[in-house]
C-alpha cells in the first residue's frame, strides 16, 4: 500500500466536503522552541498521525521547533491531546484555542521551514535561552501604565491596523524581514525604559525578546500566550480590555472581535470598517480592508480594474495571465488616505 502523505483534492472539492461536515471542529494553535533533529521526519509523523484524526490547519517544523495552527473534529479532541503527547520531539506543549469558532482551515498542510518564524535572522544574532520575562495578562496591562514604558506591537502592519493594545508603538514595515532591524531602530536612545511585546500567540515575541536583548535592549517583557491568551484571560475574569478592535488570524475567518472598537478605515473610500478581504480577481487576490457598500460596488475586487478582469471568462482570464504584465504580485494594499 502506498501511504498519501500529502493532499490532492481540488480547493472547491474540499471547501465543499468542510461545509458538509456532521460535526464540529475547535481551532486552536501550539508551538515550541525545542531543538528537532530531524524535522522531516518529525513532519511525515504529524502528517500521518493529524490526517488521521481529520485534522486541518497548518504546521511549520524547524530545527528550532514548531508551529501549529490547526482545527480538530470536536470528537477527536481527546485523541489529539493523547496522540500529541505520545510525539517525543516536541515536549509538553500549550494549547491555546480560538477566541471565536468558524471554519478556519480546509485542508491539512505539514511543511518543513528553516525558522519556524520567517524573521530571517542568523543564529548569533539570538539565544533562545534568554528570552524577555512572561507576563500574564493582568500582569500586562499593570505593566503598560508604569512609567518609562514602551509597547510594541510585534506583528505586521496589517495586523496592527484592525486592532492593537493603545498607545502601542507600530512598526511600519511590509516584511516579517524587516521587522526586528526596524524594531531596534525605534528603541534607539530608549535602551534602558521597560520594553514590553506582544504579538498573536506569543511565538513571534519569544524569538524577538531573544534578539532585543542580545542588542543591548535591558528590560523586556512580552506578553504570554500572546493576544489569543489575553482575549481568554480578560473575558473570564472580567477584567476591562486594553487591547482594542480585531485580532488578526492567517486562517479563512481572517479576525477575530476582541472588542467592539472599529479602529481601520475602507481603503477605498475610508469609512470606517475592519473588515478583511481579498480581491476576488484571481490574478490579484491582494489583501485589504474594504466596507460592504465598496464591496457590493466592485464585487469584492480592490478595484475597478480588477472587477472588470473578474468578469471576463476563464478563457480570457488564461490568456491575460500569460502575459506577466497582467499578474499582480502579492502586496498588502493600502490607500494614500490611510
Ligand atoms: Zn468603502
Ligand atoms: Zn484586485
Amino acid at each position: 500500500m502506498v501511504i498519501k502523505l500529502y493532499n490532492k483534492k481540488s480547493k472547491q472539492e474540499l471547501i465543499k466536503n468542510l461545509n458538509s461536515e456532521q460535526f464540529k471542529r475547535i481551532t486552536c494553535s501550539f508551538y515550541n522552541y525545542i531543538p528537532i533533529k530531524s524535522p522531516q521526519v518529525l513532519r511525515d509523523i504529524i502528517y500521518s498521525t493529524f490526517e488521521s484524526l481529520k485534522i486541518f490547519g497548518r504546521i511549520y517544523i524547524a530545527s528550532e521547533g514548531i508551529n501549529a495552527q490547526i482545527s480538530v473534529p470536536d470528537y477527536f479532541w481527546d485523541e489529539f491531546i493523547e496522540k500529541l503527547k505520545k510525539i517525543n520531539d516536541i515536549g509538553d506543549i500549550p494549547i491555546k484555542k480560538a477566541v471565536n469558532e468558524g471554519a478556519s482551515f480546509y485542508k491539512l498542510v505539514v511543511k518543513v521551514k528553516k525558522e519556524i518564524v520567517a524573521y530571517g535572522l542568523s543564529k548569533e544574532l539570538y539565544d533562545m535561552n534568554k528570552v524577555g520575562k512572561h507576563l500574564k495578562p493582568q500582569e500586562f496591562n499593570k505593566a503598560i501604565d508604569e512609567k518609562n514604558t514602551i509597547v510594541i506591537d510585534m506583528r505586521n502592519f496589517y495586523e496592527s491596523e484592525v486592532g492593537r493594545f493603545k498607545d502601542a508603538e507600530i512598526p511600519l514595515v511590509e516584511k516579517s524581514k524587516e521587522l526586528l532591524p526596524e524594531v531596534r531602530k525605534m528603541l534607539n536612545g530608549r535602551e534602558n525604559k521597560q520594553v514590553l511585546l506582544y504579538c498573536t500567540g506569543g511565538i513571534r515575541c519569544e524569538k524577538a525578546s531573544s534578539y532585543l536583548i542580545k542588542s543591548g535592549i535591558s528590560n523586556v517583557k512580552q506578553l504570554e500566550g500572546g493576544i489569543i491568551q489575553y482575549a481568554h484571560d480578560i473575558k473570564k475574569k472580567g477584567i476591562k480590555s486594553k487591547f482594542v478592535g480585531k485580532n488578526f488570524v492567517f486562517d479563512a475567518r481572517l479576525g477575530e472581535r476582541i472588542t467592539d472598537d472599529v479602529i481601520a478605515k475602507c481603503h477605498l473610500c475610508g469609512e470606517p470598517t475592519d473588515n478583511h478581504h481579498d480581491c476576488n480577481y484571481d490574478a490579484c487576490h491582494i489583501l485589504f480592508i474594504q466596507c460592504a457598500d465598496c464591496s457590493i460596488k466592485l464585487h469584492g475586487c480592490c478595484s475597478e480594474e480588477c472587477k472588470e478582469n473578474s468578469l471576463k471568462t476563464i478563457e480570457e482570464q488564461k490568456i491575460m495571465r500569460k502575459n506577466p504584465k497582467n499578474i499582480i504580485k502579492k502586496r498588502y494594499f493600502r490607500s494614500p488616505k490611510n
